[in-house]
């Protein structure tokens, strides 16, 4: 009799999940607390059970409809930059898709908000954070070009889907002081950091990048 490799173990241990921290590392991310989250969140719980071997391998992933785990590289990247060191009282994410972005959010933020327009999306994201635990993320169904004015002001906002242009309500729902990353543009998109000083806004322009479009509307 051959017994079963226990859960965890394998392409899905916490070595193999290591070794990717230390890949991103080596890709020049160097943020402590984002590669220890990366470090703790089990990617594999949130593709399904036959992409598991593949989950710590730096690609997106497909998730069911027609959406995408982002790469892990780029999810690093993004909350380092909306971090910048800093400790976050207040983030929001847009694009909750399988929930493992939200998951990283909620481990570098006090309170963490996702929101998603894809209703069947958010209750497999749902069903996949359930065994974590996590108390404080609070996933949401609704247009993430509106954001989500009820808890607003963010100190940081992540956006997983590419825009054509910045979301004025997303801008708007930035403290001062706060930082929002979002993948802008169609064909060639490009990540862009906006930053909310005292008196008004400041655009950077950071990495090109690859999403699948932010689209309008609940889905
Ligand atoms: N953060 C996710 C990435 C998912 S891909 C993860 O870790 O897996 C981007 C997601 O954005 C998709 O699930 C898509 O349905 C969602 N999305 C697209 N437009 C949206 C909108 N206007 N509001 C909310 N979510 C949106």
């Amino acid at each position: 009799m051959t017994l079963a490799p226990a859960p965890g173990s394998g392409m899905t241990s916490q070595r193999t999940r290591d070794r990717m921290v230390a890949r991103l590392r080596e890709c020049g991310v160097a943020d402590e607390v984002v590669l220890e989250a990366i470090r703790d969140v089990p990617r594999h719980m949130f593709v399904d059970e036959a992409l598991a071997s593949r989950a710590y391998e730096d690609s997106a992933l497909p998730i069911g409809f027609e959406q995408t785990i982002s790469q892990p590289l780029t999810v690093a990247r993004m909350l380092e930059a909306v971090r910048n060191g800093r400790e976050l009282d207040r983030a929001l994410e847009v694009g909750t898709g399988c929930g493992y972005g939200a998951a990283l959010l909620a481990r570098v933020a006090k309170a963490a908000y996702s929101i998603e327009r894809i209703a069947p999306l958010l209750e497999k994201a749902r069903a996949n954070l359930r065994p974590l635990r996590i108390r404080n993320l609070r996933l949401a169904h609704g247009d993430g070009y509106q954001g989500l004015p009820e808890v607003a002001p963010f100190n940081a906002i992540v956006v997983a889907a590419a825009a054509p242009h910045v979301p004025r309500a997303l801008q708007d729902q930035l403290a001062v002081g706060g930082r929002m990353v979002i993948p802008v543009g169609t064909e060639n998109q490009e990540l862009r950091l906006i930053e909310r000083t005292s008196s008004g806004f400041k655009e950077t322009r950071l990495d090109a990048a690859r999403f699948v479009p932010l689209r309008a509307g609940k889905g």
